[in-house]
């Protein structure tokens, strides 16, 4: 499994777990919690939650399915915007840890911007950190303006910012995932199949078909190109997992990424970040 670089020197996989809308049906939970177990056997052992996801159904889920292996994980959780206040991110992280059965986030992400400013997050980020609450801090959701804000404000600690990022959400590629690159900044790619929606694009079918590949492996693949960007797909079946983990070992030639350019061209000019 390829590795990505936090600014504080830590790698972590590549390719990790999301887990939004686990936790919601009876009938799937099995299957989820499989899921997530063959997907850390399997290296894919950083796990994207957050306490909005089943309204924390999901991180107890993520603590039955993975709380015996908690020590191989990296861990992520977000809180709501409205809870990264002084007074609430505490008590937030807290409950949040309870559901998951563990001590400590690995990283903990303001889950999109909010009313309470972001300097006023930042210091109640690194409080939590110095109590050893959380391991890292960073954000999801928020533009170049927001970010540029973010280390004005004293943020410069950030270790992430998990974004929509995917074939067909190419927008960031001209302003937001340069100036990333540039500070350091990890960009976590949310949705990288688009929800499922990129899966029956003919093209990409047609491409994945030419390489003896799945339109998921090749999303992902093309997702993680840079070898600077970590995917988050959620997968609710041991066989979506799998056939996910090997796009981490696909390397799409030029000849490839030049007909994925032609079929999902970047948008001319910038645009907002858009956010699911
Ligand atoms: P996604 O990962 O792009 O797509 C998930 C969907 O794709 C599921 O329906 C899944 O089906 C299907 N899928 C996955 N692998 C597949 C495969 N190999 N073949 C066919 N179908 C496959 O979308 P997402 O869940 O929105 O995003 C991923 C994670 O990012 C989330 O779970 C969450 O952790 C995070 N996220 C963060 C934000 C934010 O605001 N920060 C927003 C959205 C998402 P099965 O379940 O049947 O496998």
């Amino acid at each position: 499994m390829r590795n990505v670089r936090l600014p504080s020197g830590e790698t972590v996989p590549s390719l990790g777990q999301g887990t939004w809308m686990m936790a919601e049906r009876a009938d799937r939970r099995d299957h989820e919690i499989a899921a997530l177990r063959a997907g850390v056997e399997l290296g894919m052992t950083l796990i994207d939650t957050a306490e909005m996801y089943g309204d924390g159904a999901a991180e107890v889920l993520v603590g039955e399915a993975l709380g015996a292996v908690r020590d191989e994980l990296f861990l992520v959780s977000k809180a709501y915007p409205q809870n990264a206040s002084r007074h609430r991110l505490q008590a937030a992280c807290e409950a949040s840890l309870q559901r998951l059965g563990t001590d400590r986030l690995d990283l903990y992400l303001l889950h999109w911007r909010g009313s309470v400013p972001l300097h006023e997050t930042v210091e109640a980020m690194n409080a939590l950190k110095s109590d050893g609450k959380i391991r890292q801090w960073g954000v999801s959701n928020l533009d170049v303006d927001d970010m540029q804000e973010l280390i004005d404000a004293g943020g410069g600690e950030c270790a992430v910012n998990q974004i929509l990022y995917n074939l067909t959400r190419r927008a960031p590629e001209h302003d937001l995932i340069p100036w990333l690159v540039e500070q350091g900044i990890p960009v976590m790619a949310y949705s990288p199949v688009e929800q499922g929606r990129l899966l029956d694009d003919p093209t990409l079918r047609q491409i994945a078909e030419s390489m003896g590949a799945t339109p998921a492996q090749v999303a992902l693949a093309w997702t993680m190109r840079s070898g600077d960007v970590i995917a988050i797909p959620k997968a609710g079946t041991v066989e979506h997992v799998r056939e996910n983990r090997q796009a981490a070992d696909l390397r799409l030639s030029e000849e490839k990424l030049a007909a994925l350019e032609q079929a999902f061209a970047r948008p001319l000019g910038r645009r907002p970040l858009e956010m699911l």
